[in-house]
C-alpha cells in the first residue's frame, strides 16, 4: 500500500451541519481515532447550512402544522438535542452567538382555521407543555402588528411559546468542529477538496479527489443533494430522483417581535410562509420561504445543473414521477405562483399579500427582495411509488450511508449523528465503543 495515501477510520465526505454534527458526536462520544472530514468549499456550512439560506429556525413540530403529531414527536426529540447542546455552548462562552431567543406562534385566521387549531392544541400541548392557545388580545400584546388593520369581525387564534430559537446553523458547524478538534486535535479536515470518484475495494473505499486520494474503512456521505448524485454512482438509490425546491426570502423592517407562522394548506408538504426577525439582527424581519423547482444541486451556482441532471436519471420513469406529481393541482398552482414571486415588480405586489395575512398594513415599499438569499431543498421523488417523499432520506450500503438532507436537516443533525454513529460502531465490527450514556446525559 502507498504509506502517503491517508487512510480512516471513518471519512466524512460534506462540511455542512450534517456532516459537522456528525464529526463532533463521532470526536466526543465515541473512541474512534481515525476521522476525516473533507469539504469542497474553503469553510464549512457555506451551502444549504449557510444563515443567508435557510430559515434560520430550530424546528420543533410546535408551531408547524404541516407535521403531523408523529412527525412532530420524532423532530421534537431530535431538536432537542440541538437546543441543549446551543444552551451548554452559550454556558461556555457567552460571546459565542450561535442563536438568538424569540417567541413564536402559529397563527389561524378565519373560522375554518381557528377550527383546524383548536382541533390541533389537544395532542400538541401534551407534547409541548409550554405551547398555549391565545386570543386576538393576547396575539396584539405579543405582535402588535398582526393586529393593526386587521378587520375586527374577523376570527382569529393563535397557539404561541416563549421557546423559539433563530439559530445560526453556519456558526453551528464551526463550533461543532472545535468541539470536535478540542477533544481530538489529530482529527484530518481537508477543506477545498472535492470527492470527484468513489470506489469500493475489498476492506476500503477510495475516495478520489482534486487534492488526491484518501482510503477508509467507512465513508459517510452529508454532501446534502449531491449524496444522492454520490450514491447512484455506487449504485444505490436507483428508483430515486431529486425535486430541488429553491426557497427565496423578502425581508422587511422590523415589523414582528418573534416567529410568525401560519397555517399550511394540508395538501403541501413544505411550510407556509412565516415571518422571522433575524437570527443576528431582531430589526429585520424576515418573511418565505418560497418554493419553486429548479434544475440545479445548489442555488446560485449554475455549475451543479449538470449534476442535477445525472442524479435525476435519465430515461421516463424520473419524468413521469414529476409529471404525475405536478400534475396535482393544489400543488400544481402552488409552484406556478411561487415562481412568480421571484419575478421583478410583479413578484413582490403578489407576495405581499401573503405576508399581509400576518402584518395587514405592512406597506409595498417596506418589503424587499431578499437577492442572492435562500438555498434549495433536495425533496426526494420516489420512481417506485411516484410520489414526492418528505423530510431527510437515509440510504445505507456497505460501509457507507448518504444523507439527503431537505427541510429540517438542520434541527435534525444531532439526532442524525446520533442514528449514524451506531451504525459505524456496527460497520467497524464493534471495536469502538459509542458511549451514548454521555451523549444521553448531554443532549438528550
Ligand atoms: C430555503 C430553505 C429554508 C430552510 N429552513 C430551515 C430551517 O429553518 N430549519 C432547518 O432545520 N432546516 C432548514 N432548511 C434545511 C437545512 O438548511 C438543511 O437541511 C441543512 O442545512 C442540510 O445540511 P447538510 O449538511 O446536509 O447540507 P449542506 O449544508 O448543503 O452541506 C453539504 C456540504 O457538502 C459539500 N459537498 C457537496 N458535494 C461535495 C463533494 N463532491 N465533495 C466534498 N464536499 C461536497 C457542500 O459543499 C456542502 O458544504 C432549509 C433549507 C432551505 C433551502
Amino acid at each position: 500500500m502507498n504509506e502517503t495515501i491517508p487512510r480512516y477510520d471513518v471519512l466524512i465526505v460534506g462540511g455542512g451541519v450534517v456532516g459537522t454534527a456528525l464529526f463532533y458526536t463521532l470526536s466526543k462520544y465515541t473512541d474512534i481515532k481515525s476521522i476525516g472530514l473533507i469539504e469542497k468549499y474553503s469553510d464549512f456550512g457555506l451551502v444549504n447550512s449557510a444563515s443567508y439560506n435557510n430559515s434560520q429556525t430550530l424546528h420543533f413540530g410546535d408551531i408547524e402544522t404541516n407535521y403531523s403529531i408523529d412527525k412532530a414527536r420524532s423532530v421534537k426529540q431530535m431538536a432537542d438535542m440541538v437546543m441543549r447542546y446551543l444552551e451548554n455552548a452559550k454556558q461556555a462562552d457567552n460571546d459565542l452567538k450561535l442563536f438568538s431567543k424569540y417567541s413564536k406562534m402559529v397563527l389561524a385566521v378565519g373560522a375554518s382555521q381557528v377550527q383546524e387549531l383548536e382541533k390541533r392544541y389537544p395532542a400538541f400541548s401534551k407534547l409541548f407543555p409550554k405551547l398555549r392557545m391565545i386570543g386576538r388580545d393576547e396575539i396584539g400584546k405579543i405582535e402588535p402588528r398582526v393586529l393593526e388593520g386587521r378587520d375586527p369581525g374577523q376570527e382569529i387564534l393563535a397557539l404561541a411559546t416563549e421557546d423559539g430559537y433563530s439559530v445560526d446553523f453556519k456558526r453551528l458547524c464551526h463550533s461543532f468542529v472545535e468541539n470536535a478538534l478540542r477533544k481530538n486535535p489529530a482529527l484530518d479536515i481537508h477543506l477545498d477538496t472535492k470527492l470527484i470518484k468513489i470506489s469500493k475495494n475489498e476492506d476500503h473505499y477510495t475516495v478520489l479527489t482534486d487534492k488526491g486520494e484518501f482510503r477508509s474503512s467507512v465513508v459517510m456521505i452529508a454532501a446534502g443533494g449531491h449524496s444522492l448524485m454520490i450514491a447512484k454512482s455506487l449504485g444505490y438509490g436507483k428508483n430515486l430522483a431529486i425535486l430541488s425546491m429553491a426557497g427565496s426570502f423578502y425581508t422587511a423592517p422590523k415589523v414582528l417581535n418573534g416567529k410568525v407562522y401560519t397555517i399550511q394548506v394540508p395538501k403541501l408538504p413544505f411550510a407556509a410562509i412565516h415571518g422571522d426577525p433575524e437570527v443576528h439582527s431582531a430589526q429585520i424581519t424576515r418573511f418565505g420561504p418560497t418554493a419553486k423547482p429548479i434544475f440545479q444541486l445548489e442555488r446560485h451556482n449554475m455549475s451543479t445543473f449538470p449534476e442535477y441532471w445525472k442524479t435525476f436519471g435519465l430515461g421516463f420513469s424520473p419524468i413521469f414521477s414529476l409529471l404525475k406529481i405536478i400534475s396535482d393541482k393544489v400543488l400544481f398552482s402552488y409552484i406556478f405562483i411561487n415562481f412568480l414571486y421571484d419575478l421583478p415588480i410583479i413578484g413582490k405586489r403578489l407576495f405581499i399579500r401573503e405576508v399581509r395575512k400576518i402584518v395587514p398594513l405592512l406597506k409595498l415599499k417596506e418589503l424587499q427582495y431578499a437577492k442572492g438569499i435562500g438555498g434549495t431543498r433536495p425533496q426526494i421523488v420516489n420512481n417506485t411509488t411516484r410520489k414526492l417523499e418528505m423530510g431527510e432520506a437515509k440510504l445505507s450500503g456497505e460501509k457507507i450511508i448518504f444523507n439527503i438532507t431537505p427541510s429540517p436537516g438542520a434541527s435534525t443533525c444531532l439526532g442524525n449523528a446520533y442514528a449514524d454513529t451506531f451504525k459505524i460502531i456496527e460497520f467497524l465490527d464493534n471495536k469502538y465503543k459509542f458511549n451514548k450514556e454521555a451523549f444521553e446525559k448531554d443532549l438528550m
